[in-house]
């Protein structure tokens, strides 16, 4: 079904307010196999709403409106809704004695105007509103509907759970699984070009490629009569595509990165520890979001200066002035430093410029990125060399987080394979 999400609201068009209902309401909506062919906007003026809804009922069969149900003289959402239907504005009972009650509990008393959103067009569908004074409601006229919500964003995935979610099954054609698989290390438009003889062509499953910052994700969907044989023809797909980028696979599941590597970690009992320097202990930050992380990380080290690094980490001084602070060997005796001062068995360190400027030599997005295994790991070490040629502070030290937690999870990988790993999990 081809569904258009209309949002209602001045404040969307000045910018005030952004439109996360729209994005909202189109994920929920696509999870649940409806097309979503527009996103509208427009201000509090019953004109314009007007021949925009009328124009969105003729070209699909779904308008969701968010906005412009509240009790102010500026929301016309409903009478528009009710003048296109061609229905009358009811008092409803049960509507009014809902907003009597939620203005008792508070101990508020009832503005004169807020009886305005007792009132819903006859035939509609209601969906009481527990997060709000403004009801929702459903109403449809030849193959056509459209719901109403309010715009608070709270109030709108409050009804969407309690009410809406349930409506919108009579619309179901069909059931709707999806599967989001998360790779590192292949850029989306050579995603593209390995996977093109599956995404040409593609009716059902879909294949659709996203660039996330740094990593691409792959969305596989398929619409089928029963749930069972729309899993099946996504996990065919996932086996095809798993045939030509495997490698570059972490999760088949949409788990972030983080949670992929500190489950490893706690699956083999092995210990991690980190030096940063151009993140800021962002990497630590990343790794302890986790819960549980506890188990496999005690301490990082967060050496900004120079000193810092001489003095925690033991970097010897010569190196620094020789090579520069953002060196191969910089980065590899940080690693070695982390790994005994923590006394872990994988330590990561990164050494580089954020940008937006960098010292004369480097650029801004340059980084060298060292891990060192040791403990009950066998010794070994690496260090690789990124170059974003970007300037932006933030992807940047994003960006290095998250080549330090692909290398941790590349270094896991490898001992497993090797089967060096001192507790199998
Ligand atoms: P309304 O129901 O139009 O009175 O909207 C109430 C409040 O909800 C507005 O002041 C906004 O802060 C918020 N809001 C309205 N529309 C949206 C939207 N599309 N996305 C996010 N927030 C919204
Ligand atoms: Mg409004």
């Amino acid at each position: 079904m081809d569904v258009t999400i209309l949002a209602v609201g001045t404040e969307l068009l000045f910018g005030q307010t952004v439109n996360t209902n729209a994005s909202y309401l189109s994920k929920q909506l696509n999870d649940r196999g409806f097309n979503v062919m527009y996103h509208h906007v427009v201000g509090d003026n019953p004109n314009r709403l007007k021949r925009l809804l009328i124009h969105s009922l003729e070209d699909t069969d779904l308008v969701i409106l968010t906005g412009g149900l509240g009790p102010t003289q500026d929301d016309l959402t409903k009478e528009t809704v009710a003048e296109v239907f061609g229905r009358e504005l009811l008092f409803d009972e049960e509507c009014y004695r809902l907003l009597v009650e939620h203005f008792e509990q508070r101990g508020r008393k009832m503005a004169e105007n807020n009886k305005k959103q007792a009132y819903i067009p006859e035939g509609a569908t209601v969906f009481h509103n527990d997060a709000g004074t403004a009801p929702a409601f459903a109403i449809e006229a030849d193959g056509k509907c459209a719901i109403c919500l309010p715009g608070p964003p709270r109030e709108v995935y409050w009804l969407f759970d309690h009410g809406v979610s349930d409506y919108l099954k009579r619309f179901h054609e069909k059931e709707m699984v999806y599967k989001v698989i998360r790779t590192i290390g292949i850029g989306e438009s050579d995603l593209e070009m390995v996977l093109m003889p599956l995404i040409d062509g593609q009716v059902d499953p879909t294949i659709a490629t996203y660039a996330k910052e740094g990593e691409c994700t792959l969305r596989v969907a398929s619409q089928r009569d029963t749930r069972e044989e729309a899993e099946e023809a996504v996990d065919a797909m996932i086996r095809e595509i798993d045939k030509l980028i495997g490698e570059y696979i972490y999760s088949y599941e949409d788990t972030p990165l983080n949670e992929v590597v500190v489950h490893l970690l706690q699956k083999y009992s092995l210990n991690l520890t980190s030096a940063e320097s151009a993140t800021g202990g962002a990497f630590a930050k990343s790794v302890t979001d986790v819960p549980g992380a506890s188990e496999i990380f005690t301490h990082g080290f967060v050496t900004y200066s120079a000193e810092a690094k001489e003095e925690i980490l033991d970097v010897p001084e010569d190196i620094i002035s020789k090579l520069g602070v953002v060196s191969k060997e910089v980065a590899l005796t940080m690693a070695a430093g982390a790994l005994e001062r923590a006394g872990a068995d994988i330590a990561v360190a990164v050494t580089g410029c954020a940008g937006p400027t960098a010292d004369p030599g480097r650029e801004p997005g340059e980084a060298y990125i060292a891990w060192m295994t040791g403990g009950r790991l066998p010794s070994t070490s690496s260090c690789i060399h990124i170059e974003t040629k970007r300037n932006e502070r933030r992807w940047n030290r994003n960006y290095f987080c998250l080549r330090m937690l692909s290398s941790v999870y590349r270094v896991i990988l490898n001992v497993e394979k090797e089967g060096l790993l001192p507790i199998q999990g």
